[in-house]
């Protein structure tokens, strides 16, 4: 009988693209290993009622172990990470001391006579579900520390092996709903080489520990776990925010090269580290880059940033009941000034409110919430939270250079209103002979086009401008920033954001005070040249980038830059620009933009 032939032509999966959030950069092509949160089904067992109190026993007993296994994890993360990122497990073992909860298990255990294990989850399950109902934000959150310990207390009670990614056998790509952070404190690191996560965001604990890793990582990609099965190929690209399921030989080809350039990148990096960021014809860029948390500060100098040019102290606020005490923003401050020093650091004072809502506040939901009750008018309004803010940041001046940044300026009365809140802390620090820099630099944000517009008036009042471009192309061009529907008219290029920016670095200059700008736009290495040529002092970017916008500044003259710059003031439309900006850069810096127009 003859032998049927074997098809040789196997199916080939179809490719298909997500897009989500980048969280940590880098590119990987791996295999996935998804870690699915299969549905725990506990059966609904009674129990005598004279074997209750064992039952109460074992559940105590549990407690026990779980409160011993976070607190060995905690004690690990303190070790090698740092008691910042150990603080999560700190709320783990606050779940396990909730009296409510664990006093309503017991309850019910007494009065219903079904097994613990049953009891417990059925209780915990409906915990979860009104908490992650809730309006507050703080207690949405502590959905996942809740479950997180939840299925620790469960596995123990089970007495099955807590699941985990430490022993993770091959190098492999983790594709999860979520990552609890008990997930990744234990993890092989050797072997898990990208994460790609259904929901997060930039600041969420998978985005903190990818980078602290440093491991690609794409978060909030809404649909992953349902899109590959074990061993499915996978592509991250932390860089862009982008995973690619069953890529095509095409397509991991390309990969490859970008993963080859970007490496090389890494390495280009590492020769321009201490190399200034100066032109040919010698003007000198101060390059800086923008951070979240202070544990943020190594990356941006690994990146050869040469200081921080935002320090977003929102993120400060979040996630916690509590305000920040001075004493604690004053550490976080000082640490961050000594860890920058020489270089100075750029502490932007709180930026409540557009997309950035803190639990701690009773912020009404403004109908238009970019253009309401935020930033330096809320901070105008309570001036015991600015204050406070205020006294910790000069209080940390003194161990290093600090500079102060007001956002959301959008006329001299408020930057007035802001220096005297700021001169009667001065004075009270005097009256204590508390030490802090008396030439500590105070700058305002240029987000508003009013501020762009009067940035001659403000100019007297400040010693620099940063131009925070995120909000200003929104406001100039009537774009909200986050909406995907109208991203396409969301046009950096366009030529009333170019002449908004000559008029604020003129207008600064004329008064002698530098002007640098942190919005993303200082990281977009297509309009470099015009930024340089349109005479930015400093750029501040993610520290990612910093390599790239370095390497431009080094091989291109200020003098061509400037000729381009007015080339792009003569143009009509965003379209043009744009396009000319990167014909100018494929012409002057070919190696770059090979790794950015492809
Ligand atoms: C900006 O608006 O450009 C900016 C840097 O601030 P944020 O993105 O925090 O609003
Ligand atoms: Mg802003």
């Amino acid at each position: 009988m003859k032998k049927r032939k074997k098809s040789k032509s196997r199916k080939r999966l179809k490719e298909f693209t997500l897009r989500g959030i980048p969280a940590a950069p880098g590119i990987t092509i791996g295999k996935a290993y998804p870690l699915y949160d299969e549905e725990i089904v506990i059966p609904r067992k009674k129990i005598p009622e004279k074997m209750i109190e064992n039952e109460i026993a074992r559940f105590k007993g549990a407690l026990t172990k779980t409160r011993s296994e976070i607190l060995a994890i905690h004690k690990k993360i303190a070790k090698e990470m740092g008691m910042e990122k150990a603080r999560i497990f700190g709320a783990h073992l606050m779940v396990l001391e909730d009296e409510v909860l664990l006093g309503e298990i017991i309850a019910k255990l007494k009065q219903k006579f079904f097994s613990v294990e049953y009891t417990f989850w059925d209780v915990l399950k409906k915990y979860v579900n009104v908490l992650s109902k809730s309006d507050d934000e703080y207690l949405r959150e502590r959905v996942s520390d809740i479950n997180d310990v939840g299925k620790r207390i469960l596995k123990n009670l089970l007495g099955a092996e807590h699941r985990s990614l430490e022993k993770l056998k091959k190098k492999s790509v983790v594709v999860s709903y979520d990552l609890s952070p008990s997930d990744t404190a234990m993890m092989h690191r050797g072997n898990v080489i990208a994460f790609a996560t259904d929901i997060g965001a930039r600041t969420s604990h998978t985005a903190i520990m990818a980078k602290s890793l440093e491991i690609p990582a794409v978060v909030g990609l809404e649909s992953i776990t349902s899109s590959v099965g074990e061993g499915s190929s996978i592509i991250v690209d932390g860089n862009r925010g982008i995973v690619v399921i069953n890529p095509s030989k095409e397509t991991i080809k390309k990969y490859t090269i970008k993963k080859k350039r970007f490496e090389k990148f890494e390495k280009h990096l590492l020769q321009l580290k201490n190399l200034p960021a100066r032109t040919p014809d010698g003007k000198e860029i101060e390059l800086a880059a923008n951070i979240e948390l202070p544990s943020d500060i190594s990356n941006v100098l690994a990146h050869g940033a040469k200081g921080v040019g935002l320090y977003r102290t929102e993120y400060f606020y979040m996630n916690r009941k509590d305000l920040p005490s001075e004493d604690e923003q004053f550490e976080a401050y000082k640490q961050a000034a000594l860890k920058v020093s020489p270089h100075s650091v750029v502490v932007r004072t709180l930026d409540l409110g557009g997309d950035k809502f803190l639990s701690q506040f009773e912020v009404p939901h403004d109908m238009n919430p970019f253009m309401g009750w935020r930033a330096i008018r809320f901070c105008l309004a309570r001036p015991d939270i600015f204050k406070a803010q205020l006294r910790a940041i000069l209080r940390a001046s003194y161990y290093g250079k600090l500079r102060i940044m007001y956002p959301m300026i959008s006329g001299v009365e408020e930057l007035k209103q802001a220096n005297s809140i700021l001169e009667d802390v001065r004075a009270e620090l005097r009256k204590k002979a508390i030490p802090f820099d008396k030439n500590m630099e105070v700058g305002a944000m240029i987000e508003v086009p009013s501020a762009a517009l009067t940035s001659d008036v403000l100019a007297k009042e400040v010693d620099f401008f940063s131009i925070g471009t995120n909000d200003l192309i929104q406001y100039a061009l009537a774009v909200d920033r986050v909406n995907e529907k109208i991203a396409y008219l969301y046009e950096p290029a366009h030529p009333a954001v170019l002449r908004l920016i000559k008029t604020v670095v003129d207008n600064g200059h004329k008064a002698k005070i530098w002007v640098g700008m942190c919005g993303e736009m200082a990281g977009d290495v297509t309009l470099t040249l015009i930024l340089l040529g349109l005479g930015l002092d400093e750029f501040s970017t993610s520290p990612i980038v910093v390599p790239e916008i370095k390497r431009i500044i080094r091989v291109v003259k200020y003098t061509q830059a400037k000729k381009i710059a007015e080339e792009a003031l003569s143009l009509s439309t965003g379209k043009e620009v744009a396009a000319m900006a990167k014909a100018k850069l494929k012409k002057l810096v070919p190696d770059i933009a090979l790794e950015t127009l492809k």
